[in-house]
């Protein structure tokens, strides 16, 4: 249900749209920056019509109509952050800004199969579908659709971002997008994480920045003298540091329970898989794309090997 009260943690001229699903692909809370011109959004949810009906609700409980809405800040190009780009784009044309390396993916989003790492199952045989079937714009059809937008603009990584009264700092934070955003407004201590820290810890894939592009996000976003966060999936937090020593606690006890496994000797990569992702569902992605972050992360140590194809793929701890 709406909350037509304006969150009480929240800057004045700052309104959040929260989705009550946190779980992926759920669609992405909206923040909306007010200003004497109108809105700007970051981010605008799934593309399901209820979801984009929802958004509207949300603005008119406000006090706004869609056709106040002047800016479009993408943090990324996935569906559950854009998708209804598919609807607001028939009722208004307003600006559009992402990060350099998501303008391509936006723009065409069959482009996303490459970021997603689709490739990775098929390379050590864990798929059992033809190769053209594994399609992240088709597997996300239902349960998130997913649209094209053109940017008008795009964002400066390390740069600034003025919004309303508000100067964001754009901070670079990869792993689950090679371009994922997170914006920081120094005067409030405003932290908008995106995808790189919330309720549940995203997927991450090596052609989306990877273990280690996740990790230096992390770094940067704990460099940040943040008091309150707003994440893309969750409710908003007084305590921005232990939400990002959460995400990243996280991230390293993945690491150790592969350590575990590999302990007693070595394993093939679908077995690693499996054993830390018990969930079938998952064997296609993002588990083996996950695993294989972790893997290139290791091996970069010198803590593990991976060996071909013909001593069938098989993972091991370097003595
Ligand atoms: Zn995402
Ligand atoms: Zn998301």
């Amino acid at each position: 249900m709406q909350n037509s009260r304006p969150d009480p943690l929240l800057p004045e001229g700052v309104l959040l749209h929260r989705e009550k699903a946190t779980l992926w692909p759920a669609s992405a809370n909206v923040l909306a920056v007010r200003d004497s011109e109108g809105l700007s959004l970051v981010d605008v949810g799934c593309g399901h019509e209820e979801t984009y009906l929802r958004l509207k609700e949300f603005l008119a409980s406000q006090g706004f109509r869609i056709h106040d809405v002047h800016t479009v800040v993408l943090t990324h190009a996935h569906p559950d952050h854009m998708g209804a780009m598919r609807f607001l784009l028939q009722e208004i044309r307003p600006r559009v800004l992402l990060h350099p390396v998501e303008v391509p993916l936006a723009a065409e989003p069959s482009r996303l199969n490459q970021t997603f790492g689709m490739d990775i199952p098929f390379r050590y045989g864990m798929a059992d579908i033809p190769r053209e079937r594994a399609d992240i714009i088709e597997y996300f059809r239902s349960l998130c659709p997913m649209a094209g937008a053109e940017a008008t603009h795009e964002l400066e990584p390390g740069g600034e971002l003025r919004l309303g009264e508000f100067t964001f700092q754009v901070v670079e934070t990869p792993g689950h997008a090679n371009g994922l955003v997170s914006l920081f407004e120094e005067s409030t201590g405003l932290l908008f994480s995106a995808d790189a820290v919330g309720e549940v810890v995203a997927w991450y894939a090596p052609q989306s920045g990877g273990l280690t592009g996740f990790l230096e996000g992390l770094d940067r976003l704990e460099a940040l003298p943040a008091a309150l966060l707003v994440p893309s999936h969750g409710g908003v937090s007084g305590r921005p540091a232990e939400e990002i020593a959460r995400t990243r606690a996280y991230l390293l006890r993945r690491e150790e329970k592969i350590i575990r496994q590999l302990a007693s000797g070595p394993l093939p990569f679908p077995e690693l898989v499996k054993r830390i992702f018990k969930n079938p569902l998952i064997h296609l992605f993002p588990g083996p794309q996950i695993i294989q972050c972790h893997l290139d992360k290791l091996e970069a140590e010198g803590r593990v090997r991976l060996h071909g194809e013909e001593e069938g793929w098989l993972v091991e701890l370097v003595p």
